[in-house]
């Protein structure tokens, strides 16, 4: 049989462990007479590896300062949002790193929770179960009772990161105007007019783990507020009142490390600083 013309630089391509098709290619010849050499010479088939999902994601990221991992793929055109194609599927790559750090599918949308956006760092990434988990963490207890458009809390409520309440049906419905279904519900009695100071209270005062109540209701520049009669009284200070028994004296602060937490026993006014401080000071003989 006759030598290829090109026998010996095919040999050598073949030495150096490219496929037959990708000699063919550099060297412009019939990948078929490249098989035919590779057998001449006893050398196995390379089997064409694909790249999986997870190189191509790490294909196309780049490590960042702070342990935060940059998307140098796909973005969607309008969004920003980094997009990966494989095998003609479209995947989030946030989801593929979400799935890389934990073994299992996202459930929901997968988003950095470390303030960069559209960071895919597997440690950064949380699906929706991880994010309600974190805050259930937070906040243990279901919220109860009815949003102000009759939407169960316990179904529908959430927390901002801060700590606020809010309906998330609400908030949807908001999003959607054309699914906003708020105005059918004539069935849902308003709420009637609380009765006294304390209703007003405990109607937005949600309690959770550790005994602590977390402020659902109204706020007025991020104090929690009630209003009763056309009288509006911080929270706080309502909860101090109702809690001793006698209207607080000074500012009304905060003891415990709950955020928007209002609860009475964690409540101080003045008066009760200043014990702590002396019983501080009787203890560590220094003033606080
Ligand atoms: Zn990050
Ligand atoms: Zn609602
Ligand atoms: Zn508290």
């Amino acid at each position: 049989m006759r030598t290829h013309p090109k026998h010996d630089a095919i040999a050598r391509l073949l030495r150096e462990g490219l496929s037959n098709g990708e000699i063919g290619r550099r060297l412009h010849t019939d990948r078929h007479a490249v098989a035919r050499i590779r057998r001449g010479l006893g050398l196995p088939n390379i089997v064409q590896r694909v790249q999986t999902l997870d190189e191509k994601w790490a294909a196309n990221t780049r490590a960042a300062d702070g342990g935060h991992v940059e998307w140098t793929g796909e973005r969607g055109s309008s969004s920003g949002t980094p997009v990966m194609r494989y095998r003609e599927q479209s995947y989030s790559p946030a989801a593929v790193a979400f799935r890389m750090r934990t073994g299992r599918d996202a459930q929901g949308y997968v988003k950095a929770e470390c303030g960069v956006k559209h960071c895919v760092a597997p440690a950064h990434v949380q699906d929706e179960a991880e994010r309600l988990a974190a805050r259930a963490e937070l906040h243990p207890g279901p919220l109860t009772g009815r949003c102000r458009y009759g939407h169960e809390r316990a179904e529908h409520g959430r927390f901002e990161p801060d700590g606020t309440a809010y309906c998330a049906r609400c908030k949807y419905l908001a999003k959607f105007p054309d699914k906003d279904d708020r105005a059918l519900l004539p069935e849902v009695q308003p709420l009637k007019p609380a009765r006294s100071w304390e209703e007003a209270f405990r109607r937005y005062a949600q309690p959770v783990d550790g005994g602590h109540l977390v402020w659902g209701g109204t706020r007025a520049n991020g104090t929690p507020v009630v209003s009763w009669r056309g009288t509006t009284v911080t929270a706080a200070r309502l909860a101090l009142r109702l809690h001793t028994g006698r209207e607080p004296e000074g500012r009304v602060t905060r003891a415990c490390d709950v955020p928007l937490c209002v609860a009475g026993p964690c409540l101080q006014d003045r008066p009760m600083r200043e014990r702590t401080n002396e019983l501080f000071a009787a203890i560590f003989g220094v003033a606080a």
